[in-house]
């Protein structure tokens, strides 16, 4: 196989032996760690380089992991297109043709549709919620399972925090008014946008200005401030909504082929591990460190910042629910992820409900 090829001696081991990383591995003799063997991987990424928030996470991953080996586990990050199209990760992971990926799996919903819950389910969890439930309250071993049917291993990758509503021409001042709206709104949130009469448009992030700009389409959502002010949605579109109740705490994961992660010695494995983590950290310390900065920049701008209706979010609330059933009606694993997620969610919101939210009501409310 082409990936056998990629693990070679060459090079880059000879460089690890003139930094002492190779003597030091073979004094180890025969237990598990530092070999110095040199592995080369490829990584595919779902996004573009300019999403320094989400991308720049991968090449933390890359760069930590040829730290800690001395150069000798090598990962060459590739952005979205230039190795494969944005949504094609999973599938080039599973060939093996990148050995890891940087994706979301809620892209993936049409192979599996509980892998929604490895990134985000509208009205769901939080950033803080998803991380725990997915490190400490059980997630990663249901996900797993699934990601297991696909012949890989998921780690958690980051998160955006909750996102924004998006990006309206016209002002949506009732549930009515979202009847025939066309919107760019990709995964569960379109699925609950299409049920409550929304004309649902999916385009890649590249498309949705000049759609937008002429008309093709009459609202967008992205992620928030930072990001979507590069993209310069507040040019043509003046009423920011919030809040972007499909994406509250959204979860991007590295997946990684299992023939690839098997054949990992077990340092490169703790390494890979690690730095997955550091990468996560990286991801959602950015977008909390910049955001707040996009956020006043674009508060100068010719826009106004609105709430979604009341009674917009209360009858999306109810569509959500609907759709979360009727998927578990239809598929037994789905409805095992359901029941103790939401055993999580509940509890969870019971108690961030309390403290977290007497705070942020307090100290960041109106
Ligand atoms: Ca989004």
């Amino acid at each position: 196989m082409k990936r056998r090829k990629l693990i070679s001696g060459g090079l880059l081991g000879a460089a690890a032996m003139a930094t002492g990383c190779g003597s030091k591995s073979r004094a180890t003799g025969g237990s598990m760690v530092a070999t110095g063997k040199v592995v080369r991987w490829r990584l595919a990424s779902s996004f573009p380089s300019s999403l320094d928030t989400i991308y720049g996470a991968a090449e933390v991953l890359a760069d930590r992991v040829r730290e800690m080996s001395g150069g000798n586990f090598d990962i060459r990050v590739f952005e979205a297109g230039e190795l494969v199209p944005a949504l094609q990760v999973m599938d080039t992971v599973q060939t093996g043709a990148a050995q890891i990926g940087q994706t979301g799996g809620y892209y993936y919903t049409g192979k599996d549709a509980a892998l929604a819950f490895d990134t985000c389910v509208p009205f769901g969890l939080n950033a803080r919620q998803q991380t725990a439930w997915l490190l400490e309250g059980g997630g990663l071993k249901l996900m797993r399972d699934v990601y297991a049917d696909f012949g890989m291993i998921n780690f958690p990758g980051g998160n955006t925090g909750a996102q924004m509503g998006g990006w309206f021409k016209n002002k949506v001042e009732s549930l009515a008014d979202l009847k025939g709206l066309k919107m760019r709104i990709p995964g569960q949130g379109g699925k609950v946008m299409d049920a409550l009469g929304v004309n649902v448009q999916v385009l890649a992030g590249g498309d949705i200005y000049p759609a937008l700009e002429r008309g093709a389409i009459d609202a967008t959502e992205w992620v928030g401030p930072y990001d979507d002010e590069k993209l310069g949605f507040y040019k043509v579109a003046k009423n920011y909504y919030y809040p972007g109740w499909w994406e509250p705490g959204p979860n991007l994961s590295f997946l990684v082929n299992q023939k690839a992660w098997d054949e990992l010695p077990a340092d490169y494995k703790a390494m890979l591990e690690a730095a997955t983590r550091e990468a996560a950290t990286a991801m959602m310390t950015r977008y909390d460190a910049k955001n707040p900065a996009a956020w006043k920049r674009l508060l100068k701008q010719d826009i106004t910042v609105r709430k979604f209706p009341e009674d917009l979010l209360s009858a999306a609330r109810a569509a959500a629910e609907e759709l979360l059933e009727t998927e578990a009606a239809a598929d037994a694993r789905y409805a095992k992820i359901l029941a103790e997620w939401r055993v999580f969610r509940d509890d969870s919101f019971d108690w961030f409900g309390a403290a977290e939210l007497a705070y942020a009501n307090f100290a960041m409310g109106e």
